[in-house]
């Protein structure tokens, strides 16, 4: 089974050697690099020599486009969203927020021109993390107001539908917002696949009553797993993080994702909540970590190394404890 650890925040190549040394001895057989707007600009030649240091211990790596353009999950800020605001998301028809739209031609030509840059650092996978639309309630907006209203949106839904689009969240706003996104990531699979590097795709857990509100991410999780460039689907059922019980919660994303991968030849990939809580819920993690291992996946991931103790919005409590604990449950 591959068992890999997320790991972000530092960029001084000895130190990152260091901890990639440590990473395989605990066990860990793979590495996830975050890699940012910030680090496209600051840190290309850097990240390819960490990438490199990874590789030497024998970690195969994924690259992850963290916070690009506030369509990636992570917590990276976006500066390319700052620079084209009028490329941006639309929300209720005339509120623009910090997020670019995957509708965009510019936001489309930047994120291939990270890919490129990720395959040329030396990537083995490319994981596109958490593709999602923005969520109208961060601008103080209700729910049916998730309809980006902006130009390259408009054209391209009138071209599809025939008509006008609606200023709210209708049934086929809620299509074309689920087509849009999978044909982006789509076209961003095949792109790195052509360049001989294959694809991790990351999908929003179900979370919600009916185990279905995914709503501002992929939704169509077969179409993902059956893309060609495909190599794994993943999803990240962070129980503390959507407030859910972790057998439960965790259980059911294993099984969803273990039953989309393999029934298209794609791996299965689960990611662990390994940062903000304390010893005391380690219980709870253990818990999340049989379920995911019980269902069948193939590839345990952990966010992230350390128990992400030096990243304080995080918010692991004593983070010592819990890192011994994580890599105790995940490598063994
Ligand atoms: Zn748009």
């Amino acid at each position: 089974m591959t068992v890999g650890v997320a790991y972000f925040g530092n960029r001084i190549l000895r130190h990152a050697a260091a901890d990639m040394a440590d990473a395989a001895e605990r066990g860990f057989t793979g590495v996830l690099h975050t890699f940012s707007e910030h680090d496209l600009a600051h840190y290309r030649q850097q990240m390819a020599r960490i990438i490199a240091a990874s590789h030497d211990v024998g970690l195969q790596v994924q690259l992850s486009p963290w916070g690009l353009g506030h369509v990636f999950g992570g917590e990276a800020d976006s500066r390319w969203v700052a620079d084209n605001p009028r490329q941006c998301q639309v929300l209720g028809g005339t509120t623009p927020v910090s997020a670019a739209c995957p509708s965009n031609p510019g936001f489309r030509d930047f994120v291939r021109a990270w890919a490129d840059a990720a395959v040329d650092a030396g990537a083995d996978r490319i994981f596109w993390d958490e593709p999602a639309w923005a969520r109208p309630e961060t601008v103080g907006l209700p729910a049916h107001a998730a309809a980006c209203g902006c130009a390259s949106c408009r054209a391209a839904f009138a071209h599809r539908f025939a008509a006008s689009m609606p200023a709210r969240l209708t049934d086929e706003v809620a299509a074309f917002r689920r087509t849009v996104l999978t044909e982006f990531i789509q076209e961003l699979v095949a792109h790195v696949a052509a360049r001989g590097v294959a694809s991790t795709v990351c999908l929003l857990p179900p979370v919600g009553d009916d185990g279905a509100d995914d709503a501002p991410g992929v939704g169509d999780w077969a179409a993902i797993a059956a893309t060609p460039g495909v190599d794994a689907l993943a999803t990240a059922p962070y129980w503390k993080v959507f407030d859910q019980p972790p057998a439960q919660f965790v259980g059911a994303a294993a099984a969803r994702v273990r039953d989309a991968a393999h029934a298209h030849g794609a791996r299965a990939q689960l990611w662990q909540q390994g940062f903000g809580f304390g010893p005391d819920e380690l219980p709870d993690f253990r818990t999340a970590v049989r379920a995911g291992r019980d269902a069948g996946v193939d590839e345990l991931w952990v966010w992230g190394y350390e128990a992400g103790g030096h990243m304080s919005s995080l918010g692991t409590r004593e983070p010592e404890v819990v890192w011994e604990a994580v890599c105790d449950a995940v490598t063994r």
